[in-house]
């Protein structure tokens, strides 16, 4: 046994030598000698193991040098979205709006001023930043921005309702991905759920007859990845609103997607809008930065002061603040929802959403032409199909849209390879082909999705 394990050993090619191949001389071009070695030792450490274990027993050099660039290459990139839902969550949920690569370029740089007051030059919030502009979209009297929605809801209901009752309907006790259940997170909040309704119906009556001494908080929920058809019934917030103000409840909306224009203008179904909900009376909205908004990953609460105040000074705040750079992002966000014209040109999300079907096909048909000499292989053709907006955002809308559909055999490995080439592409599988939805690829896109299409299409 011991005389094998040497002989395995010998065969494993030494560091130095490795280290003298043209792939790993070109990775220590670019990237630290230290951490090419880690990840080169890393390798070798692997296949050692395995070899003992009598799990392989060649070595590939080949496999290791390409292991090692993979793992060196940075790992958070760009990568070009075909799969036809525009907020991914897998896919980094809302592509930044254009303009934000300019305004945050200078702020990258040095220091900035997160939290002072300029004015006498002490320690300030650095809530300022955003505060005024989301009073000035919202109508509301104050507003805050933590790390994300779940945190929010979680703030919420921690600073305004631990150990007391929180009123919600049994059809609104929502789950969404990524392990995020409501009731969980009204037990880690310390509240207690007070559910009322049935899963389709709920009425006025049910919150009211619900409520106590012990009763803090109002809350409905957006059905944001779900619907609940047929015999329904739900309590409109301007009616929770008004129970609130009688006995004196705070009354919270979570909108989830949180819409700061009204997509039914352009004839998509009605997604609430925060500023209706402040106007409805609720009193306090809470929203993600990353879905219809189109800014950074963030939850954003906005309503009445005194609340607000309430959980801008609770020690949790400080746990869930968010930092300097996504700050400076969800600034410009805002900015722009002050501009039509622009918001309609950069905001990347509604863009998507409004994109016309012609432009799509358009788009679909230069890469299609582009790749003429793979048409045969790959029995490439332009088809019809349907886009999703994603992140809980307008449930069940459907938006027409056209794909590129390239077969193959190994679909599987195809769309492996295209995820692992150089220039990241993802598209979705349908039986035993791979679509690429050119709804969700943007403009500036094309040239690259060409160039790695071609790369990986051989
Ligand atoms: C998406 C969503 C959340 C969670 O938001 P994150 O920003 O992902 O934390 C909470 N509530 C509703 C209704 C949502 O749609």
């Amino acid at each position: 046994m011991k005389q094998m394990n040497e002989e395995i050993l010998r065969k494993i090619p030494a560091i130095n030598s490795l280290l003298n191949e043209e792939e790993i001389k070109k990775l220590i071009e670019v990237y630290p000698k230290k951490l090419v070695l880690y990840f080169l030792r890393e390798e070798i450490d692997r296949i050692r193991e395995e070899m003992i274990a009598g799990k392989r027993d060649g070595i590939d050099k080949k496999e290791i040098l390409e292991n090692v660039k993979k793992k060196t290459l940075p790992s958070l990139k760009r990568v070009i979205n075909g799969v036809g839902i525009i907020l991914h969550t897998g896919l980094g949920r809302a592509p930044y709006c254009k303009n934000i690569k300019e305004s945050l370029s200078e702020l990258l740089e040095g220091f900035c001023n997160l939290e002072i007051n300029e004015e006498n030059g002490r320690r300030g919030s650095r809530m300022r930043h955003i505060e005024k502009l989301l009073i000035a979209l919202t109508g509301a009297e104050a507003g805050l921005v933590c790390n994300n929605n779940a945190a929010a809801t979680y703030l919420i209901l921690k600073a305004l309702a631990e150990g007391k009752e929180v009123i919600i309907s049994r059809g609104e006790l929502i789950e969404i991905g990524g392990s995020f259940r409501l009731p969980d997170v009204m037990r880690a909040a310390g509240v207690i759920l007070r559910e009322v309704g049935t899963t389709n119906r709920t009425h006025l009556r049910d919150y009211e007859e619900a409520i106590n001494e012990n009763t803090a908080l109002i809350l409905k929920v957006h059905k944001s990845n779900y619907q609940i058809v047929g015999f329904t019934k739900e309590v409109p917030i301007e009616e929770l609103a008004k129970l609130g103000e009688k006995y004196k409840i705070p009354v919270v909306d979570d909108l989830g997607s949180g819409a700061f224009i009204d997509f039914s203008q352009y004839g998509l179904p009605k997604e609430p809008v925060v500023k209706e909900s402040i106007e409805k009376g609720a009193s306090l909205v809470c929203f993600s930065g990353d879905k219809l908004l189109g800014g950074p990953q963030a939850g954003i609460i906005v309503g009445k002061k005194e609340y607000i105040k309430k959980l801008a000074s609770h020690p949790i705040m400080r746990i869930l603040r968010i930092d300097k750079t996504r700050l400076a992002i969800l600034e410009n966000t805002l900015r722009l929802f002050f501009d039509e014209e622009r918001l309609l040109k950069e905001h990347e999300v509604i863009k998507m959403i409004l994109k016309k079907e012609e432009e799509i096909k358009k788009m679909a048909k230069k890469v299609y032409n582009a790749l003429k000499d793979k048409k045969e292989k790959y029995q490439l053709g332009i088809i019809s199909g349907e886009s999703e907006i994603g992140g809980g955002s307008l449930p069940g809308v459907k938006l027409k849209t056209y794909l590129l559909k390239i077969k193959d055999k190994n679909v599987e490995t195809l769309a492996r390879r295209l995820r692992e080439g150089k220039i990241p592409i993802y598209g979705r599988i349908e039986k035993d082909s791979l679509l690429l939805d050119f709804r969700t690829i943007r403009e500036e896109e094309i040239k690259l999705l060409i160039k790695g299409l071609k790369e990986v299409l051989n």
